[in-house]
């Protein structure tokens, strides 16, 4: 069954046509790659299927509902997030506080670090911690950690809110080669453990090969070809398209 399915998506910024009739469809329960050279379109329909940029025209349906009329918090509270590639963390804040401020109670409104914390609030936080393997660096500021890490912070602050599909945008973009495996090891965890579909855009054509069942790729903002990742590797037209970038 489709948790996400997208129909003839489009998207233009004034004369550039970002996005031009794309449709996918994403699998409940998988890990799907988006991949394509640099503007193809990725981080466009990125923001189309979150809520960011209201759409030309097509349809986007998670879990069957349509949603591409919907705000960013709507569809967030219908288990749709997103992660970005500059990760979106409170520097001054220690991991603990981070994790409490992205929770996004259901009253829309949001939890400040100043506000009574919801009992059971602070052992999920801790929880996750330890999942994502920064339990020990729980009390330090967010920006003391290292680039890799606050990507594991980030990581952690959107299980927060138990979605039901995660948009990771780069998860190992920047992260040092050694501590790549590691991020791929959560990541197949947050997708077979906690039972969270993923949409990964991601450079590293290793990662994508090691991660997805199912692989997208952009070009133009057009939908080249999908495939399996073997499939993909030996496309042509994908070859073509990152040769002619
Ligand atoms: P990718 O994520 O694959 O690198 P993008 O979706 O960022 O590609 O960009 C696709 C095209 O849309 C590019 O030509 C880019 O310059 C353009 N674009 C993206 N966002 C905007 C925007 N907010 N305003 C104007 N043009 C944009």
């Amino acid at each position: 069954m489709a948790i996400l399915d997208i129909s003839n998506v489009s998207k233009s910024f004034g004369g550039v046509k970002a996005n031009v009739d794309i449709s996918m469809s994403v699998e409940q329960g998988s890990i799907v790659g988006l991949i394509g050279p640099n503007g193809s379109g990725k981080t466009t329909l990125f923001n189309s299927i979150v809520g960011t940029y209201p759409i030309d025209g097509g349809s986007i349906k998670f879990n069957n509902r349509e949603v591409s009329e919907l705000p960013v918090p709507v569809i967030a509270k219908l288990g749709l997030l997103r992660t970005f590639q500059q990760t979106r963390i409170y520097g001054k804040l220690n991991c603990i506080q981070n994790m409490l401020i992205s929770h996004k109670p259901e009253n829309d409104g949001i939890l400040t670090v100043f506000q009574k914390i919801p009992s059971g609030l602070t052992d999920k936080a801790e929880t996750l911690l330890k999942f994502v393997g920064l339990h020990q660096k729980r009390k330090l500021r967010a920006g003391d950690l290292s680039f890799g890490q606050q990507k594991l912070l980030e990581l952690a602050m959107a299980l927060m809110n138990e979605p039901k599909m995660l948009l990771l945008d780069e998860p190992t973009a920047g992260i040092n080669p050694t501590l790549i495996n590691g991020i791929i090891d959560r990541l197949i965890s947050v997708n077979k453990d906690y039972g969270i579909t993923l949409l990964v855009i991601e450079h590293n054509m290793k990662v994508i090969m090691n991660l997805a069942q199912r692989v997208f790729c952009l070009a133009h903002g057009q939908m080249l070809a999908n495939g399996t990742p073997d499939e993909i590797k030996n496309d042509k037209r994908v070859l073509d398209a990152y040769l002619g970038a």
